[in-house]
């Protein structure tokens, strides 16, 4: 009995001066900024990031930024700002690598307890942290994950293909994808290692975060338009981008290739047994060419389509097993 309250006395006396030793938002927390031309957004950024820790009572953090094969002054801000202000690191890679190849680099970076990524338009807005913080501290949560209430700025035909991803990904995918989900979010460091154990080469951050699970909380926010500098996704691009991304996190593609070819093979049986009983009562089997024709168009498209979609499976397994890495860094500090 004795025993057990000394237990409790010690415990109780251990979370008081946990408390005082951890900042107000729990341990060291990295902040993680892919770049890319972004020179005229990072000043703006690196201002209202500031702003953002001065009023959570932030003081032990660090700004991990990534630049990825930028052509303008990035890198060259970034240097400066480094020499300037200790708590920025910057990592830049030989060329372009893209988004997800920079998130990575980042958080194998970051050192902190919590971490974050985020863009530097500052459409991942900085005012946010606080609440995030508070959320992870009382909530007990692991990840505290972000979401866009509206897509207000953004182009109505963007806004739709991107309702259509999201839909098609949710009816492929047994992982459940928030729509508007952005890559912003605060994890801490078991999230952090979980997403690490994932060194494949295709990488998809938000597949990434649903499928390590744990205890999540969303909150939203209004769409925030780009502070400055201009947006690097192409419409090609994200569509190329959003493929890969399904096909990344479901295989349902394969099945459903599979599934069309068990359809066609059902309806040719019917079809020959009751073509063949026609070509007997009417013996007149010259007629027909264009359905003929149709169908086999339309059958060599279908074939055409399983073949693509293996293909692509296929390509990216060819990816994966040449075991490249992800991005090269040029310079760091
Ligand atoms: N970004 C990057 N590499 C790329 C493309 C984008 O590091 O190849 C960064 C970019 O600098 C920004 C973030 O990823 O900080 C989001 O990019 P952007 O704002 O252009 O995308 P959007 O918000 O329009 O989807
Ligand atoms: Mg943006």
């Amino acid at each position: 009995m004795r025993n057990n309250i000394a237990q409790k006395n010690t415990a109780m006396a251990e979370a008081a001066s946990d408390s005082a030793r951890v900042p107000p938002y729990g341990g060291m927390f990295s902040a993680i900024v892919p770049c890319r031309d972004e020179r005229e957004a990072l000043p703006i950024f690196y201002a209202e990031f500031l702003r953002a820790m001065e009023s959570a009572g932030a003081e032990n953090f660090e700004i991990i930024f990534v630049e990825d094969g930028s052509k303008d002054e990035t890198l060259e801000y970034l240097r400066e700002l480094a020499a300037k202000d200790s708590r920025v690191k910057y990592i830049s890679f030989s060329r372009n690598f893209g988004k997800e190849a920079a998130m990575y680099a980042g958080l194998r970076a970051a050192r902190g307890d919590i971490a974050a990524i985020m863009d530097a338009d500052l459409q991942d807005p900085p005012f946010l942290l606080p609440q995030m913080f508070r959320e992870m501290r009382e909530g007990g949560y692991d990840s505290v994950a972000t979401r866009r209430r509206t897509r207000r700025g953004e182009s109505p035909a963007r806004s739709f293909c991107a309702r259509a991803f999201y839909r098609v990904l949710n009816s492929l995918s047994s992982l459940k994808f928030v729509e508007g989900a952005r890559d912003f979010r605060l994890i801490n460091r078991k999230v952090i290692d979980a997403v690490l154990e994932m060194p494949e080469y295709n990488r998809f951050i938000k597949g990434m975060y649903e499928w390590v699970g744990f205890k999540t909380k969303w909150i939203e926010f209004d769409n925030m338009e780009r502070c400055a500098g201009k947006t690097k996704w192409s419409f090609a691009g994200l569509a190329m981008y959003s493929l890969d991304a399904l096909t990344s996190f479901s295989t349902i593609p394969l099945v459903v290739a599979a599934a069309i070819g068990i359809f066609f093979c059902l309806l040719s049986s019917v079809a020959i047994v009751l073509l063949s009983i026609r070509q007997l009562i009417y013996r007149n089997s010259a007629y027909g060419w264009t359905s003929m024709i149709c169908v086999i168009f339309f059958l060599s498209g279908m074939q055409l389509f399983c073949l693509g979609v293996i293909g692509h499976y296929m390509s990216k397994l060819y990816l994966e097993s040449k075991r490249r890495p992800s991005y090269i860094i040029k310079e760091k500090n």
